[in-house]
């Protein structure tokens, strides 16, 4: 690993990026997961990379939407399970949701890999491992339409970090609630999913645990009100006025 100075203005950013190269090496990652974490290092420069007061919101509501869920499913990539393996159990544990391997660019090797890696960190049950299982989602072609019958062919929610667009249309169209951590707000997955969290998955998923800890312990009606009340374009929007206003400060003082 490339030893990167805490003093350096991008340390957290290269960190995040040192994972993924060693994700890579390590056969997790695909080449073009390299190039998706460069465009949303891109949004997280611009989003002044924090945790937005509109990402805090979806991430309630994110939340509130899990605890509500009777068969909820994380899906897991290459970038993911390079990032944050151990958030993302500590996720499914907390919200009780069944994990699933689903790969936008497939390969049985690099699926070995991930699988590797998460039992590594403490995952039981992984589904998206047994072909005998799968089934296709309507509406996509090639491999991303290949789901788990068990896992995301059933579930009522499903969170998709760093997902493409089609794919995330198509599991609208199958009826699903779909949650994504997306930090391009103006993604085609950003715009179409229910909620969309626009931070870096690195920085948000320990907030959502935290937050889904935290509305563990309330009613299911505020549960619903938190969930109704949350607008998604509305969401998005509030996103792009960061970066606008990031933007505007930033003309100021050049
Ligand atoms: P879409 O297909 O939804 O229009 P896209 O084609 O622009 O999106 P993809 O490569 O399909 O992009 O999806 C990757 C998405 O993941 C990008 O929008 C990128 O901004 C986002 N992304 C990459 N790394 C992270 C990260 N660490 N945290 C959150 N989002 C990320
Ligand atoms: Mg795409």
């Amino acid at each position: 690993m490339t030893l990167i100075p805490k003093s350096h203005p991008r340390a957290k950013s290269l960190l995040i990026r040192e994972k993924l190269v060693s994700g890579f090496d390590k056969g997790l990652v695909a080449k073009e997961g390299l190039l998706a974490q460069g465009r949303g290092e891109a949004f997280d420069y611009l989003l002044g990379e924090k945790t937005t007061k509109a990402a805090k919101h979806a991430i309630k509501a994110a939340a509130a939407q899990l605890l509500q869920a009777q068969r909820p499913v994380i899906s897991i990539n290459g970038n993911i399970a390079a990032l944050c393996p151990k958030e993302v159990i500590k996720l499914s544990k907390q919200i009780k949701a069944k994990l699933e391997v689903n790969l936008f660019y497939s390969n049985e090797k690099r699926k070995q890999a991930i699988i590797k890696t998460l039992k590594k960190n403490g995952a039981k049950e992984i589904l998206g491992t047994n072909s005998a299982n799968s089934t296709r989602l309507p509406g996509i072609d090639s491999a991303r339409r290949v789901v788990d019958k068990n896992g995301i062919f059933v579930a009522d929610v499903v969170v998709v970090p760093l997902e493409d667009g089609d794919r995330t249309m198509a599991l609208r169209n199958a009826g699903k609630t779909v949650i994504t951590f997306d930090l391009n707000p103006l993604s085609r997955t950003s715009q179409t999913a229910n909620i969309t969290i626009v931070d870096n998955v690195t920085r948000a998923i320990e907030l959502l645990i935290a937050e889904s800890k935290r509305l563990a312990k309330k009613k299911e009606k505020s549960l619903e009100k938190i969930i109704t009340n949350f607008d998604n374009k509305k969401n998005l929007t509030e996103n792009v006025i960061q970066i606008k206003n990031n933007l505007t400060r930033r003309a100021r003082i050049a």
